[in-house]
């Protein structure tokens, strides 16, 4: 079994040797002799921290970055988006996912949840580049009859290629899939033990429309009255939510995902931070596409929603850098169901090793506060998934031919 040992690297400020043998952490402590590890790291004026899992991201919207700024939710998509998106080949996909897992190893992120088209050529791309993903098979009816029968079809004859891909079951949003569509897709998720990734409550428009289709329902209350939220729903924005909305999130366990920046972009508003802490509900980080954000770095998505929940309820106390923190690694792993987001002995090797020496983490007070408040992606000088290296002091293997296959201009 391949090894790593990690030498002299900080750890919640103590000093410790970490070997990975296989997939796991093998050993903490603080001195780790007689092992012939395959490979040695030394990490002195390094910390180990844990890598980010991305909860909502439409991987190959990097090929939209730049395009159709500046503009309301359903004019962006509508106008420029989906005719553009219709326009993606697979081989385009292809590109593009690789583009965004280079951007993302770059910026700590081992793991996302998708939602995008040619889901195949999602998991060929993370599956060569060694990252974990859980890929959305995604439903719009405009779509017609033929992709929706397909799809059912892909997800039921599933076979993962690795223990890191798996899927998702992925109905757009309730302005896109109707209430018989949503009900089929929630059994089928049920049967294949899949989660249910949506889109819920981004928008003032959403609200109301939902109210005025469905008997004054908000778009959380539509969804429970059909019958298709539980602990296995992970729904991604809830930035309009009432008091009866987080009650119903919070008891049936779905999985709220914050797009702080996505949310900015598109003037959809802020997360009610101070409603969720009241009904406990389970949040997790995303970075939405990066067509409205316009990147992938979970660094800056923890300072940005740090930021916006202190101003927005004019709170300074509001969202510590702690609970962001965790919003970004564990809690994603949680919710996936992966023995990993934590450095302990036993848990899935996943971690980013981190240089002390940077200038946007000295002097070193405090390293969470350092790392949601001021650090950026040169920090990152080493990324670990699974017990694979997948960037090495800053080199992520075939870089320069990913960012050059990837420069495809809309015309
Ligand atoms: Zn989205």
């Amino acid at each position: 079994m391949n090894t790593i040992l990690i030498k002299n690297i900080s750890l919640k400020n103590r000093i410790v040797d970490v070997l990975i043998e296989g997939n796991v952490f093998k050993q903490i402590e603080p001195e780790i002799k007689d092992v012939n590890a395959d490979k040695i790291i030394d990490g002195t004026n390094r910390a180990i921290i844990q890598p980010f899992y991305n909860m909502h991201t439409h991987s190959s919207m990097t090929l939209l970055r730049g395009y159709g700024d500046d503009m309301r939710l359903f004019q962006w998509l509508s106008e420029y988006i989906w005719p553009e998106e219709a326009k993606l080949t697979a081989e385009d996909i292809y590109n593009g996912t690789r583009l965004a897992i280079v951007e993302m190893i770059r910026s700590g992120t081992v793991f996302f949840l998708d939602m995008y088209w040619h889901h195949q050529e999602i998991i060929r791309a993370a599956q060569e580049m060694k990252v974990r993903a859980s890929v959305g098979v995604t439903f719009i009816e405009e779509r017609g009859k033929k992709e929706i029968e397909d799809n059912i079809k892909f997800i039921n004859n599933f076979k993962s290629p690795s223990n890191r891909i798996t899927i998702n079951v992925a109905p757009h949003a309730i302005y896109t899939v109707g209430k018989d569509l949503y009900q089929e897709l929630y059994l089928i998720s049920k049967v294949r033990g899949l989660k249910l990734n949506t889109h819920l409550a981004e928008t003032v428009n959403e609200v109301n429309d939902c109210k005025k289709a469905n008997n004054n329902l908000t778009p959380t209350e539509y969804l429970e009255s059909i019958g298709v939220l539980d602990e296995n729903t992970i729904a991604a924005h809830c930035v309009h939510l009432t008091e009866h909305d987080a009650e119903i999130l919070s008891s049936k366990g779905v999985t709220l995902v914050h797009n702080p920046c996505a949310n900015m972009k598109l003037a959809s508003g802020a997360f009610n931070v101070p409603l969720i802490n009241k009904y406990d509900c389970r949040v997790c980080l995303g970075t939405d596409g990066t067509s409205s954000n316009n990147n992938l770095s979970m660094l800056e998505e923890m300072k940005f929603a740090a930021l916006l929940a202190k101003v927005s309820y004019h709170d300074t106390s509001l969202l510590s850098a702690n609970q962001v923190f965790a919003w970004a690694t564990k809690n994603g792993a949680e919710t996936m169901g992966l023995n990993a987001g934590k450095i302990k002995e036993g848990m899935l090797a996943d971690c980013l090793i981190v240089n002390l020496n940077n200038d946007r983490l000295i002097p070193n007070n405090n390293l969470i506060s350092n790392w949601v408040y001021s650090a950026d992606s040169r920090c990152i000088e080493t990324v670990i998934c699974d017990g694979n290296i997948l960037m090495e002091n800053y080199i992520i293997p075939n870089e320069e031919e990913i960012l050059e296959k990837a420069k495809r201009k809309i015309s």
